[in-house]
């Protein structure tokens, strides 16, 4: 028998459906996010860039940028050239963590949160591994332990972040690493013969450091690095910019990974002032560039961490730990400058696996 329905149960069904459907096609975008922005790099029309400064603001999104912005001009909102990234891992349904987005960047390859470089049991290629293949120096700088997910991604692969003893073990075993400067001594300390030998150096002290003869070397402080004075990220840089400087180029990564950290922690000074110390590496980076046009500097971040809100009115006392809305990681874009060749191809969106794909194009 066929029923008709009333006007209001048709309304009702339409609704439902809608609902429904709308329901499915927001999963899948999110499901394939970076489909929506995949572009072609067939355009870009540089080649003249033999060496990359990748620098990395864990945690560091727009808002924390405008933030220090209105205590003074950060360094980076000087370059002109600049782009806007997605961040999500492979299960969008929650943000990325920094070893899925390190990952992104590092290999242009999606993966699980917690993957270092490795997915569906196979180490995948990282832009560490091409540079070395490509005869590239390569060198890596954090703020917080080698062995943690951003550093990892670019000279380890593995299943989980949490090996951290055997992510210190490949990074030991890859002779192709010419500079590794961070924390981690644990990880390091009863392994200095494995590192020592003809041309590697094992360090624990900025001073030791500066002291090296040594073509490669392995900078694994006990202490902090701290944002001010001799011993800064901006010296480190300084000093990788100046050891792996070659004529056939080289590849360096640098983190600011406290960043996040006092995100984590909705702890605004502390999160400016390494937000600062940050600035100031790409500060050293771009000076670097300026005087060495096959350099191409990048500045990014590989998710947002605290969901940080500012108010309409900013001093001194609006912006405060009140302004961070979350302690976890945020889906929202990240920023992205870049100078130096291929600069100006860059569109105004991108993935962060696009990062890869336009880091290979510049230099292999
Ligand atoms: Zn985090």
């Amino acid at each position: 028998m066929i029923k008709t329905i009333s006007k209001k149960q048709f309304v009702k069904i339409v609704l439902i459906s809608l609902a429904v459907l709308s329901v499915i096609a927001v999963s899948l975008l999110m499901a394939f996010p970076y489909r929506l922005n995949r572009q072609s790099y067939g355009a870009f029309t540089e080649d003249s860039a033999n060496s990359v400064i990748l620098l990395i603001g864990d945690g560091m999104g727009f808002n924390h940028i405008e933030a220090a912005s209105y205590f003074g001009q950060p360094v980076m909102t000087s370059i002109e050239n600049k782009s806007s990234i997605t961040t999500r891992s492979t299960l969008p349904i929650w943000p990325t963590d920094s070893a899925a987005a390190a990952t992104a960047i590092a290999t242009g390859k999606k993966v699980f949160n917690g993957r270092i470089a490795w997915s569906n049991g196979k180490n995948l290629k990282s832009l560490g591994d091409v540079a070395v293949e490509n005869g590239k120096k390569l060198g890596v700088i954090t703020t917080k332990p080698v062995t943690d997910a951003t550093p990892a991604a670019f000279t380890a692969h593995n299943k989980s972040r949490r090996n951290q003893k055997e992510i210190a073990l490949e990074q030991i075993n890859n002779h192709g690493i010419d500079l590794l400067i961070g924390q981690g001594k644990e990880y390091f300390e009863n392994y200095a013969q494995l590192i020592i030998n003809d041309k590697r150096d094992y360090v624990t002290s900025f001073e030791d450091l500066l002291q090296s003869q040594k073509e490669k070397v392995y900078a694994i402080f006990d202490e902090d690095i701290p944002c001010e004075g001799q011993f800064t990220l901006a010296a480190l840089t300084s000093y990788a910019l100046d050891k792996l400087q070659c004529e056939d180029g080289f590849f360096l990564m640098v983190e600011g990974a406290k960043i996040d950290t006092y995100s984590h922690d909705n702890d605004m000074d502390n999160m400016l002032e390494q937000f600062w110390g940050f600035d100031d590496a790409v500060s050293a980076a771009l000076d670097y560039a300026k005087d060495n046009p096959h350099v191409t500097v990048i500045v990014t971040a590989d998710h947002e961490t605290g969901r940080l809100d500012l108010p309409k009115k900013m001093d001194r006392d609006t912006i405060n730990d009140d302004c961070f809305n979350g302690g976890g990681h945020t889906n929202r874009e990240v920023p992205f400058f870049i100078f130096g060749p291929g600069a100006q191809d860059v569109p105004e969106k991108m993935d962060n696996t696009d990062i890869f794909r336009l880091i290979c194009q510049l230099l292999f």
